[in-house]
């Protein structure tokens, strides 16, 4: 049934962990008129890892109507710029690389100019063709300045944040509670389902029927209402990525806090480094086809220098993959029991702020009706799977080749005609960017990102073109180029200043 505002009079949502708390607070901030009820169970929990964000956090909670400063205290959390992806690559100076979030002097100097030189650099002219000289970001993350500019600087730019995922979903419970959400304490022990498909109510393990109009599945890798009750396909992404596995503990934090996650190419995977107030939070992504999880701990503590410590380590599976509808009937899918792709990219949160925001804007659009499900489905769909792509040319592209497990990741010729298109664009086009928007291949990915991907990488084919380089010219632009950002990066402080209650 639905309100007169043509909203559902009565959402359940299912699962308590990040994704069931952001969905609730959107709806509650929104759906005024709506009742919403979240059941949570104790003896499942939640996941409790995913603790790094793109810019889309920042764009949630500013839906909420929340501020940093509201909620960054309460989470431990810290800013960040970007990511650096260390060791991925052999190849002399391009070891390293940092991939920076958006900023509005990218467009003005620095991304035609970084453009440029990659074009020179393929035909084999010695320029500087590596993307950490030519972004703002890059440069506050290598001085350890945030992200929040001088009132005086004109130029917006993107960032995102490192929480504790415990402390976050707190602070979202009691922000939903004063937005009218109850919350109930409970394990999900069936599901009934009408006549039609639809899905009628949850029962709970004291046998309380909880019925509702509308169904959010929050229930994480369960996918208690999508997967198992509603049988919707799902896509696994394992021909692709093959991680599967994932090892995590904490270390120690350095008194100067980086604005930065750091991703660790190791021998069967990644590690991260995610700095919070008060700890690093570490995890080893890797694949139990190459390694199992006692060598992938020990290889863990061995990168941290934690070898003869007895911190606990934690072991996780992954499922990754995504469902071939988000929305089906009355549920929507939301967090991991829509879908994963491996947390590289730190892109998990903002596949649920974005899954949604949609969905509200389609169900409204569609008065209350299945008009839009499909246009839905197809959207979400196709950001899952722009992100899962940029993800795998990290793999693809990879320059260690030192193991099986990076060999094979090179060669693996499972990825998707979008990619393999992008790919050949990499390497056969004279303008990049343009030929990526003339060809219909702007998915979640800006040109930019991709670039600063393979360029960071030291993917630098050679071709033929009719360029030529002014080496005075070069040098001088480069020049300009480095004073400009230093001087932009007067108007940012230390990061640490910035996180001072
Ligand atoms: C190794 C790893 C690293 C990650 N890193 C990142 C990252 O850096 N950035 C990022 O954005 N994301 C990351 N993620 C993803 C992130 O952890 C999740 O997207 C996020 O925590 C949301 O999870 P969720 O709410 O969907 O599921 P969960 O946290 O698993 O919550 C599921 C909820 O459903 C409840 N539930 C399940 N079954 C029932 C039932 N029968 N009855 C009642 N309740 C039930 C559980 O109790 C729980 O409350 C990572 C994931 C992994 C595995």
């Amino acid at each position: 049934m639905l309100n007169n505002d043509g909203k559902p009079k009565k959402i359940v949502i299912v699962g308590g962990g990040t994704a069931g708390w952001m969905a609730a607070n959107l709806l509650a901030s929104r759906w005024k008129n709506t009742e919403i009820c979240l059941v949570e169970s104790e003896q499942i929990g939640i996941i409790g890892v995913g603790e790094g964000s793109t810019p889309h956090l920042k764009l949630f909670f500013d839906a909420i109507g929340v501020t940093d400063s509201q909620w960054m205290p309460h989470c431990n959390a810290t800013y960040k710029n970007g990511i650096t992806f260390d060791k991925w690559s052999n190849i002399k100076g391009f070891e390293s690389y940092f991939h920076p979030f958006a900023a509005q002097t990218d467009d003005m100097l620095t991304v035609p100019l970084f453009f440029k030189n990659i074009q020179a650099k393929m035909q084999g002219y010695d320029v500087n063709a590596h993307p950490d000289s030519y972004f703002l970001e890059t440069y506050l993350s290598k001085n350890n300045l945030g992200p929040l500019p001088a009132e005086s600087f004109p130029f917006g730019i993107a960032y995102g944040y490192h929480f504790d995922s415990a402390l976050l979903g707190k602070f979202l419970t009691e922000h939903a509670q004063n937005l009218g959400v109850k919350k109930i304490v409970s394990t999900v022990s069936d599901v009934l389902v009408h006549n039609d498909g639809n899905l009628k109510a949850v029962k709970l393990s004291d046998q309380t029927l909880l019925e509702a109009d509308f169904f959010l599945d929050c229930s994480g890798f369960n996918s208690l209402l999508m997967q198992k009750t509603l049988k919707v396909n799902y896509q696994s992404f394992k021909d692709n990525l093959f991680n599967d596995s994932a090892v995590v503990m904490p270390s120690e934090i350095s008194s100067i806090l980086p604005v930065e996650t750091k991703a660790t190419a190791l021998t069967n995977g990644w590690a991260w480094q995610i700095p919070l107030q008060n700890r690093f939070g570490n995890g080893y992504v890797y694949s139990s086809d190459y390694i199992n999880a006692d060598q992938a701990e020990t290889e863990l503590r061995d990168h941290l220098g934690l070898l003869d410590s007895d911190v606990e380590a934690r072991h996780l599976k992954m499922k990754v993959g995504r469902v071939e509808k988000h929305w089906h009937k009355n549920c929507l899918a939301v967090g991991l029991s829509q879908g994963f792709i491996e947390p590289l990219e730190a892109t998990a949160i903002a596949l649920s702020f974005n899954t949604v925001s949609q969905f509200m804007l389609h169900y409204q659009e569609g008065k209350g009706t299945n008009k839009f499900e499909s246009a839905f489905n197809q959207d979400i769909n196709s950001r899952f799977d722009g992100i899962r792509d940029y993800v795998v040319c990290h793999y693809k592209a990879n320059q260690r080749l030192d193991t099986d497990y990076w060999r094979d990741n090179a060669k693996n010729s499972n990825i998707s005609e979008t990619l393999s298109r992008i790919l050949y664009l990499w390497t056969n086009s004279q303008n990049f960017a343009d030929d990526m928007i003339k060809y219909k291949l702007m998915g979640s990915y800006q040109p930019k990102s991709w670039a600063c991907m393979l360029a960071g990488y030291g993917v630098f084919p050679q071709t033929n073109t009719n360029q030529t380089i002014d080496y005075t010219a070069h040098h001088q632009e480069m020049a300009g180029l480095g004073d400009f950002i230093r001087r932009c990066g007067l108007n940012f402080n230390a990061h640490n200043s910035l996180l001072t209650p």
